[in-house]
């Protein structure tokens, strides 16, 4: 077994999709959050969950074009279809399936994730339209008779299609018989830590599950639960994707993905892949009228509605020269859609300023 000590990750076997999301290039394609099932431990946030919405990343997507920009931003290599279950809205997979193929070419891998279990027909349009991989999700009720079920059944038939052909599970005790499962059909198996989110957190505290400790939301037990299924099969293609390695390394590397699009000129991009710059709120009008008679070149700053953004090292040398009307303050934020904020900083508190 390779061990990733970084994150807590530890696989014998990555599928093709995981390869790609391990170096943060896959956008993930929240496709609807419609549902037919209720998994206790669901993630999905209650705005998502059940209502038809569609998101490339963060990015809400109303046309084509939100995907493409998307896809573009991060220099996507391949995409994950989620939800909520994908196959309820069919038709629109396919079509993003197409889409993303045209735009990208065969090369752009596709995985899917489903907790269905498709007709021969449907994995055939889904496979001739391009999709590469797909990850099957039972219902833990059902993992210890899924030999001859539907699932079974539907497992060969994506098989014969040619797809990837996986399952996906939170590594939960009772995942053994799934990997059993996986081992007779020569399929791969994804364990993904179990984790509290703000949806699953009261029904996981019910059921027993807490915390590995305060700063982790990892539950206790579920990596234990991996290592005893991957160390016992040699055979068994299996991965465990740790809640530290999504959090840490694959957000960190599709962020800084992102900055490389993003950035402007002025942004500097830190390690973890924000972007940090300068901030003079106040009239924004006033302030490049300022700007303009300090001669600071229009290429270091970028006016919004009530402020002007600027390299942060613009701004410092500038500081003495700024009127007591206006605010000041250093401030770092996610290079992706929206720019969500993450710290801020006043000028006179540099001392904190830590890049
Ligand atoms: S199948 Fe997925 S989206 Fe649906 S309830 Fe279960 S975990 Fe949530």
């Amino acid at each position: 077994m390779k061990y990733e000590n970084e994150s807590g990750s530890f696989y014998n076997y990555l599928p093709p999709g995981c390869k790609l999301c391990r170096r943060g290039a896959k956008m993930v394609l929240f496709v609807t959050g419609l549902c037919h099932r209720d998994c206790f431990y669901c993630p999905v946030s209650k705005e998502k969950l059940r209502s038809d919405l569609t998101f490339a990343n963060e990015r809400p997507v109303f046309s084509d074009k939100d995907i493409l920009d998307e896809a573009h931003s991060m220099q996507a290599l391949g995409t994950g279809i989620t939800g909520g279950e994908p196959l309820l809205v069919l038709e629109r997979v396919l079509e993003y399936i197409r889409l993303l193929k045209d735009e990208f070419g065969p090369g752009h891998h596709i995985h899917l994730y489903t907790a269905r279990t498709p007709s021969k027909d449907v994995l055939e349009q889904l496979h001739s339209t391009g999709l590469d991989e797909i990850r099957f999700h039972p219902d833990p009720k059902t993992w210890a008779q899924l030999a001859g079920s539907d699932l079974a059944a539907s497992i060969e038939e994506a098989k014969a299609s040619g797809l990837d052909v996986g399952i996906e599970i939170p590594s939960l005790p009772g995942a053994q018989s799934v990997a059993d499962f996986t081992l007779e059909h020569n399929i791969f198996l994804n364990l993904n830590e179990l984790e509290f989110s703000p949806t699953n957190s009261l029904t996981l505290a019910q059921q027993g599950f807490t915390a590995v400790d305060d700063e982790s939301s990892a539950v206790a037990g579920s990596k234990e639960v991996a290592q005893d299924i991957i160390e016992q099969s040699a055979d068994l293609h299996a991965n465990f994707c740790s809640s530290s390695f999504k959090d840490v390394v694959q957000l960190r590397m599709r962020l800084l993905r992102t900055a490389k699009t993003t950035a402007r000129e002025f942004d500097e991009v830190t390690p973890d892949g924000t972007l940090l710059y300068g901030v003079i709120g106040g009239d924004a009008n006033s302030i490049a009228g300022l700007l303009e008679r300090l001669e600071v070149p229009d290429n270091l700053y970028e006016s919004g509605q009530d402020r002007v953004e600027m390299g942060w090292w613009v701004l410092e040398d500038i500081a003495d020269e700024i009127g007591s009307g206006f605010k000041t303050w250093y401030e770092e934020c996610y290079p992706t859609y929206g720019r969500m904020v993450v710290e801020k900083i006043p000028l006179d508190n540099a001392d904190a300023f830590k890049v």
